[in-house]
């Protein structure tokens, strides 16, 4: 039974993207528009974990998240604040929030707190998938990647890459010979608000590519013209 997310997000451009990338991760997304709809769905079936804005026309990611924990509900949420906003991260953690991520984020890392934090929830549970208590590890031709661990090794040698660079490579492991735009990725890694410009995609993907090319030729990240990036895989 894959995990059953509600993300609770007024900002449509947010919300799909949530979506889309939770939904490719395999899990199964419910989406709700404000805190009353929001709390209606919550109440309404038993979710594995919430996503919920702070920010929300109407009745706030607070009061929600208030009301859950009146209800006796103790399904792990996330809470999406503003930058620099403090007070809301200690306020939605005092009020019961597992975890929280400040805008602008990557996707990238809130799937990478949303599985942290189903695991978290479930230390107890028997394990009905064998294979699902060893580490994921993901192998394209002579790549291995360790998600968890921001890991990649290359031809059977580890190659150090900073975390924006191992998040890119991950997005483009997942799309071999897709061509990923620019925005795809400035989206996934860095945030749909952030403000750095395609230049800094461009930069981490040079970075990025060089690393590859000194271990091994088989991997390589070709440019698309006024597109963006493709992983291909060298046939042997
Ligand atoms: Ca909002």
């Amino acid at each position: 039974m894959p995990h059953h997310i509600l993300v609770i997000e007024d900002e449509p451009t947010l919300s799909r993207l949530l979506s889309y990338n939770l939904t490719q991760e395999g899990y199964t997304v419910d989406t709700a528009e404000t805190g009353g709809d929001g709390l209606l769905a919550a109440s309404g079936r038993k979710y594995d974990l919430i996503v919920l804005d702070i920010m929300l026309p109407g009745m706030s990611g607070f009061e929600v998240l208030t009301k859950l924990r009146q209800q006796g509900d103790r399904t792990p949420i996330i809470i999406l604040t503003a930058r620099n906003a403090e007070s809301d991260i200690v306020q939605g953690l005092k009020l019961g929030a597992d975890d929280y991520m400040t805008k602008p984020f990557g996707v990238a890392e809130l799937l990478a707190r949303v599985s942290a934090v189903l695991r978290r929830s479930r230390p107890d549970e028997a394990d009905p998938d064998p294979d699902e208590g060893q580490e994921k590890i993901i192998a394209v031709g002579d790549l291995k990647i360790y998600p968890e661990k921001y890991e990649v090794v290359l031809a059977g040698e580890s190659i150090g890459l900073r975390p924006k660079e191992f998040e890119v490579l991950l997005y483009l492991v997942q799309r071999p010979g897709m061509v990923v735009t620019r925005d795809d990725l400035m989206n996934v890694v860095w945030g749909f608000d952030y403000v750095g410009g395609q230049r800094t995609v461009d930069v981490h993907v040079s970075s990025l590519r060089k690393k590859l090319e000194m271990n091994q030729q088989s991997v390589r990240i070709d440019s698309i013209r006024g597109v963006g990036y493709k992983l291909v895989i060298a046939k042997k």
